[in-house]
């Protein structure tokens, strides 16, 4: 029983069998959150059965196991078996196997047509060996992430399939549109960071503060409209602690965390849909329950991670009758930080090479701007509030402060852009005027710059300036004086 796919589920199978078709042997398929990637993994796996491929399906975690055979069942596919140490389901015949990465580690793998690879931006090194294993190269393995931005995926993966965005989901009314406020900003001061994100020790003891988490329990009372809520704390501790405190001030509230089982968190989530329970607060980006009507997202946890940000974002995400929108209140910077989810995205793989480090650094054109009246975030570059109306004036010092952080990031990247466009250019007019090659041009740029000029060659020639001038002059004086040592070396 095949249900209806959408247009973009259509597209991204179309997209994968054209991967395939053109030699494309680890196609990553990127599903953001609300793209309906159950129903294209179901998609995949009933094309592969139909010609008689055994397909295995492979999940990060133990706890994925059942809930994954579940929407395969509901997707009308029965004929699966579990790879699990005493799993009820274990039977080798069926051609469809669910196994997850920690038993896999553990065992010698059979043979399969095909291998996907479900929430493909949590990485393990057990995948790469397997991947790059000689018996393994001729066999797709099909990765499926709505964040496949790992750096380093790209050395496994060799295509990524895209085709639509978040912005464009809630567009077309896949997706629910959200409003954020930024009602607090937390002191980060001191805070390390380690592998691209806060140090989850140090972030908790500057989060968990007695007048941090009460300010977060009375926005949310102010200004939650009393909507079924997700609370994401740092660390358990600290999400504890916030459930403690919404509990104090009157409001049911849950807690969940990895370590919770799963009939505890059945129970959970029926009492959360009952509205027995308004609020849940957790640690991490909760990837089970996926499914529940969230309207409001607390954010108490700040990140560096896009990848995290935009998974916990996503839970509030998903439509429902009578859902307008998701209310967010970001208590931790976060948006002021990376941009709204909106604006997050990536073309390409991170393959782990310096260029691209260098590129994902640059932050989106444009960042979100707090409304100095009622700390709604603006979209970038726009001045009246859509919330609640308020302009800042030119006169006042609110303005500068507006027009500062909305303008000033693309102002300075397109600065150092032009910079380098412009230095390339004073350096191909001296050489035009000398006769020298633009090759040398570029390696002079390269001198200065540490990076080859491949963006500017367009460039339009500019007067040198004086300070460009001497530059050249110096290293034509040290390169003199380079040769002519190693001509009074030789003539010895
Ligand atoms: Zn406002």
């Amino acid at each position: 029983m095949s249900r209806v796919l959408r247009p973009h589920q259509v597209r991204i199978i179309e997209r994968l069998r054209e991967s395939l078709s053109t030699g494309h042997r680890r196609p990553m398929l990127q599903a953001p959150t609300g793209f309906g990637k159950t129903v294209v993994a179901a998609a995949i796996v009933q094309g592969a059965l139909s010609k008689g491929k055994r397909v295995l399906f492979v999940v990060p975690a133990l706890s994925l196991i059942d809930q994954t055979v579940r929407s395969f069942w509901a997707e009308g596919i029965r004929d699966v078996g579990v790879i699990q140490g005493n799993h009820p389901m274990t039977d080798s015949t069926r051609p469809i196997q669910v196994a997850s990465i920690q038993t896999l580690q553990r065992r010698a793998i059979p043979r399969f047509d095909i291998v996907v690879i479900d929430e493909a931006h949590r990485w393990f090194e057990m995948l790469g060996v397997w991947m790059q294993a000689e018996e393994w190269a001729t066999v797709p393995f099909v990765g499926l992430s709505a964040t496949p931005w790992t750096r380093g995926l790209g050395k496994f993966y060799d295509d990524l399939v895209q085709v639509t965005t978040t912005a464009e989901l809630i567009e077309v009314g896949y997706l629910s549109p959200f409003r954020v406020y930024a009602p607090s900003h937390p002191d980060l001061t001191g805070v390390r960071t380690v592998a691209g994100d806060y140090h989850e020790g140090d972030l908790g003891k500057a989060m968990n503060k007695p007048a941090l988490v009460a300010d977060v329990v009375e926005t949310w009372l102010r200004r939650g409209e009393n909507r079924p809520t997700f609370i994401f704390g740092v660390d358990r501790a600290h999400a504890k602690n916030l459930q403690a405190q919404f509990e104090a001030a009157g409001v049911p509230t849950g807690y969940i965390d990895a370590y919770t089982k799963p009939d505890e968190r059945e129970v959970l989530f029926r009492r959360f849909t009952a509205g027995e329970l308004r609020a849940i607060a957790s640690v991490g980006c909760l990837t089970t329950g996926v499914d529940l009507d969230v309207r409001c997202i607390v954010l108490a946890r700040p990140t560096k991670s896009e990848m995290l940000f935009v998974q916990i974002i996503g839970r509030g995400l998903r439509t429902a009758e009578g859902k307008s929108d998701c209310l967010i209140l970001d208590h931790s910077d976060t948006h002021l930080r990376l941009g709204l989810v909106t604006d997050i995205h990536h073309d390409a793989l991170d393959d782990g090479r310096q260029r691209q480090k260098q590129e994902a650094k640059a932050r989106p054109e444009a960042l979100p701007k707090k409304c100095s009246s009622c700390a709604f975030l603006k979209p970038p570059k726009v001045a009246k509030c859509p919330a609640c109306g308020f302009k800042a004036e030119k006169q006042s010092d609110i303005q500068c402060d507006d027009g500062e952080l909305v303008e000033m990031t693309p102002k300075r990247s397109q600065a150092s852009t032009t910079e380098k466009e412009l230095l390339f250019g004073q350096l191909k007019h001296f050489a035009r005027r000398r006769n020298y090659s633009e090759g040398w041009a570029a390696h002079k740029f390269r001198e200065l710059t540490g990076v080859w000029p491949d963006r500017y060659h367009n460039a339009p020639l500019v007067e040198p300036t004086p300070f460009i001038l001497s530059w050249i002059k110096s290293r034509q004086i040290a390169y003199i004086k380079a040769k002519g040592s190693t001509h009074a070396h030789a003539a010895q």
